[in-house]
């Protein structure tokens, strides 16, 4: 999460330092799904073609598999096209990708070098720091020489993960399950796993025996790496090198010659932290919350806080932004985090619904009685996991309901469905997308400063939300827009939308209180309707 905080608060011409504690080398991916609103935010960024050809073989098929073992039957799946030839959804001018975290990791980390004004240094541990009145004043220790350094920053935000040391420093607690699995991955080599068996290639297989759901391979890099999760329950187990390579055996059905290159045992939680932190300092990404990866949340939620965070540390550091401004990160972000780690434990639950109804004997047995129980079993585990495979809802339908920051306009809040997302400019969703052009997408215009959107052949002035916006140094621009299916989309002739892209007021008419608009939306004011 801090190579894509430096990354964002690069692009925005922040200067900034990252500390890592380690050197930087991943030795066992965690991510691998790139959701799509993260996309969106890598075209802003400009480096969706970095991460199409970071490594994953984008014409591997990314089916979901329910199945007794590789060798043995298959229950059911859901079809997905491999990566390049998925489509974009009609709402997005982007589309999920496959990128594992030492592929993605990578990308991230060119894009937040490639601004001279950020710097990443490996091998250096944040030790402590103190917050005062004027900045924070860190201590650090660089670990190949463990000397101790001091700096002072203006903010710092702890992107440490789920252990985080900021976190425990600022005394914030977290709530949810602190347990939920012990589970263990195993990363696995073996070039051509879909030789030794009959099934279509997949991208996620989910082995199912006489105890229920006990473990998923998924295909880590669409080529010859594989990761094996033994799903395990609430009871801890230190398993060995042998007990991997027999569970592998187990979920592929036969006896072949692969190579264990990892092995990473993990509890898997459902937790959010209580606060997200104080005046100077933050937490983001695992450091704020923790999920069961069902579903493929994790870092895509956090990279949602960074960018969340980035305009905000901009505008404050800038002096445009209000005394309410950066206590409004917590206020939009943690229900999000709150949403997200809920549906993924019931990702989670479904996924592992098998243990608690067993599945019956016969789908384990050869014959027409066994085709006709795994038909049952099958269709049933296929209807249920659907809600897990389309989230789009999840990816792009959040929105900042009661933030301080966004100026609510008195309309209903549209439903939040998982899978179901209708866009809508309604003050604090994120703003619609509409192609205005080849390859022109509305989105393409947000991402710097407020953008104010005008629609229709004559729409109203808003030159007293200029002037507002000047009076208090809020970058703003302009922009008039044309076009029939993007002022549907849009409903309303003024839409005024925030650096991260989501709607912070909107109306057919230039407002009175201009300024109150403006002082809301930085973080300075009181205004609660527009
Ligand atoms: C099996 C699995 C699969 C997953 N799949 C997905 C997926 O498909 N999609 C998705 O979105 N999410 C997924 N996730 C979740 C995702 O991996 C995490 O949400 C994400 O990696 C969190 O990133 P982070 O930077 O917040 O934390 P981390 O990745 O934990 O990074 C924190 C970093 O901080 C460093 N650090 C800690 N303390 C200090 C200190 N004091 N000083 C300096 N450095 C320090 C650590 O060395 C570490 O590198 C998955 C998770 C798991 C376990």
């Amino acid at each position: 999460m801090g190579l894509a905080l430096a990354g964002e608060l690069g692009w925005r011409g922040i200067p900034c330092l990252v500390v890592e504690k380690g050197d930087g080398t991943i030795t066992q991916p965690r991510m691998d799904f790139v959701g799509v609103r993260t996309m969106e935010f890598c075209r802003r960024w400009d480096i969706v073609p970095w991460v199409e050809s970071a490594g994953y073989n984008r014409d591997y098929p990314q089916d979901c598999v329910w199945l007794t073992s590789l060798t043995g039957y298959e229950l059911g799946r859901e079809r997905f096209p491999s990566p390049r030839q998925e489509t974009n959804p009609p709402q997005s001018p982007q589309k999920r990708e496959r990128c594992p975290q030492d592929f993605f990791d990578p990308v991230l980390a060119r894009f937040a070098r490639s601004f001279a004004h950020v710097t990443l240094r490996y091998n250096c541990e944040l030790v402590g720091f103190e917050e005062h009145a004027g900045g924070v004043h860190a201590k650090l220790v660089d670990r190949l020489s463990d000397k101790e350094e001091s700096v002072e920053a203006s903010y710092v935000v702890g992107c440490d993960g789920g252990a985080s040391a900021v976190r425990e420093q600022l005394g914030i607690g977290m709530s949810g399950s602190p347990l939920l699995t012990y589970t263990t991955n195993a990363i696995f080599r073996y070039d051509g796993l879909e030789r030794l068996h009959d099934k279509a290639p997949g991208y996620r297989f989910i082995f199912i025996g006489p105890e229920g759901t006990w473990a998923t391979i998924v295909a880590i890099n669409g080529r010859d790496r594989w990761r094996l999760s033994i799903v395990g329950d609430e009871t801890r187990r230190t398993l060995t090198e042998a007990d991997v390579r027999a569970a592998i055996v187990r979920a592929v059905g036969r006896e072949f010659d692969f190579e264990v290159l990892s092995i990473m045992p993990w509890i898997r939680r459902q937790l959010v932290a209580e606060r997200y932190g104080t005046g100077r300092v933050f937490i983001a990404g695992d450091a704020a919350h923790l999920t069961s990866p069902t579903g493929g949340f994790g870092m895509n939620t956090g990279i949602q806080d960074a960018v969340d965070l980035g305009w905000k540390l901009e505008a404050s550091l800038a002096g445009w932004g209000g005394p309410r401004l950066l206590a409004s990160y917590e206020l939009e972000r943690r229900p999000v985090g709150i949403r997200n780690v809920t549906e993924a434990t019931g990702n989670l639950n479904r996924m592992l619904a098998p243990r608690v109804h067993r599945p019956p004997g016969e789908i384990f047995e050869t014959g027409p009685a066994g085709d006709q129980a795994r038909k049952v079993f099958g269709d049933h585990y296929t209807e249920m996991m659907r809600r897990e495979w389309f989230t789009l809802g999840i990816h792009l339908g959040y929105f900042y309901e009661g933030s301080p920051i966004i100026v609510p306009d008195g309309t209903p809040a549209p439903e939040d469905d998982v899978s179901r997302y209708i866009q809508t400019s309604r003050p604090g969703s994120r703003a619609p997308h509409a192609w205005l052009g080849e390859d022109r997408s509305t989105l393409d215009l947000f991402g710097r400063g407020f953008v104010l959107l005008r629609f229709g052949a004559n729409p109203p002035r808003a030159d007293r939300l200029v002037q507002a916006a000047q009076r208090r140094g809020v970058p703003l621009s302009v922009v008039d827009i044309e076009h029939e299916a993007a002022s549907r989309l849009y409903e309303r002739c003024l839409v005024l939308v925030r650096p991260d892209g989501h709607t912070a007021w909107r109306g057919d008419r230039e407002p009175e209180s201009a300024l109150g608009i403006i002082d809301t939306v930085r973080g300075a004011g009181t205004v609660s309707g527009g």
